[in-house]
């Protein structure tokens, strides 16, 4: 499978594994220059598949981008969802809780981004923070982080029973690309506004933050909300890797909402013809009718 998608799928609860086993680099044998080739004709089927989403609005699209920093969460956004429409496209980013956040429950701020239907939403770090950083840092008692993987569960799960389609990318690099990354920011002057010095205490935490993403891996993929583990130390093939995923997701789709966008329009017609038949004589007497093209 992986050699298809690209991506290590976890969808069930309890795998065993370790990220350590699990490659970060791009597969062999695909090129930098084969991807983006690639990545261009699939962005195009992509965006024709969101129009479908957006007409039949039989389901919402959920795609959640975690990873250490400099994993390229940034990067799919501008990438994948450059390549969407805007109508249609949510891009929600989740830092650390205002007061007001942190006065509710850890999903308050989460279930309102939630995507209605015929939409799509892209959330860059998500409720998973609250059983990463959280964890990590010590921010609220171990009795109370570890109840959340359940909630996590049922709240995915009320989502897909509610027509979301979830797609969870944990975009996988290692210390050293971070490393190379990080440096990188403080050569480049357009990059320097990145700088942020947590980036390199988080780094200090590297192994607890693998093990946390481990449990989140074991703990919370499911047949319906299943957990892409995308190789991400090249950005190539990473923006192939997310947008070939979610294209083998969205694609069963397809014909269900095209068959809801072909009814619709039987069912415009037959309404439109009613109303002419009914409407001789009045439309007679406006003339020729409304000219005016829309696109
Ligand atoms: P960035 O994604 O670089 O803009 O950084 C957002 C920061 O917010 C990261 O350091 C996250 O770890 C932090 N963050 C996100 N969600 C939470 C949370 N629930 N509790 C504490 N910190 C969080
Ligand atoms: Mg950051």
């Amino acid at each position: 499978m992986a050699s298809k998608t690209y991506v290590t799928t976890i969808d069930e609860r309890d795998t065993k594994l370790r990220l350590d086993d699990i490659s970060t680099e791009p597969d062999k044998g695909v090129t930098r220059e084969d991807a983006e080739a690639r990545f261009g004709e699939l962005s195009a089927e992509l965006f024709g598949l969101q129009d479908l989403l957006w007409g039949a609005k039989t389901h919402s699209v959920l795609i959640v981008l975690q990873g250490m920093d400099t994993a390229g969460k940034d990067g799919v956004i501008k990438h994948v969802a450059g390549c969407l429409n805007p109508r249609g496209t949510n891009v929600v980013s989740f830092g650390v809780p205002t007061k007001e956040e942190q006065e509710h429950d850890f999903l308050w701020r989460v279930h309102r981004h939630a995507p209605r239907k015929g939409e799509l939403a892209l959330f860059n770090r998500s409720h998973y923070e609250d059983v990463l950083v959280v964890r990590v840092n010590n921010l609220v008692p171990e009795s109370l982080w570890k109840e959340r993987y359940g909630h996590i569960r049922d709240f995915e799960e009320l989502l897909c029973e509610h027509d979301t389609i979830v797609l969870k990318f944990f975009l996988h690099i290692s210390k050293s690309e971070q490393e190379r990354r990080l440096l990188d920011r403080e050569k480049d002057p357009s990059t320097a506004w990145k700088l942020n010095v947590n980036d390199w205490r988080t780094r200090e935490k590297w192994r607890d933050f693998q093990d946390a993403y481990e449990e989140v891996l074991r703990r919370c993929a499911t047949p319906r909300a299943p957990w892409h583990i995308v190789p991400a130390d090249s950005k190539w093939f990473r923006n192939l890797a997310v947008i070939t995923t979610t294209l083998n997701t969205l694609r069963p789709y397809k014909k269900i909402w095209q068959r809801k966008l072909d009814d619709m329009g039987l069912r415009g017609a037959a309404e439109l013809a009613e109303y002419r038949r009914l409407q001789p004589a009045e439309r007679g007497k406006s003339g020729k009718g409304d000219s005016r093209k829309g696109d």
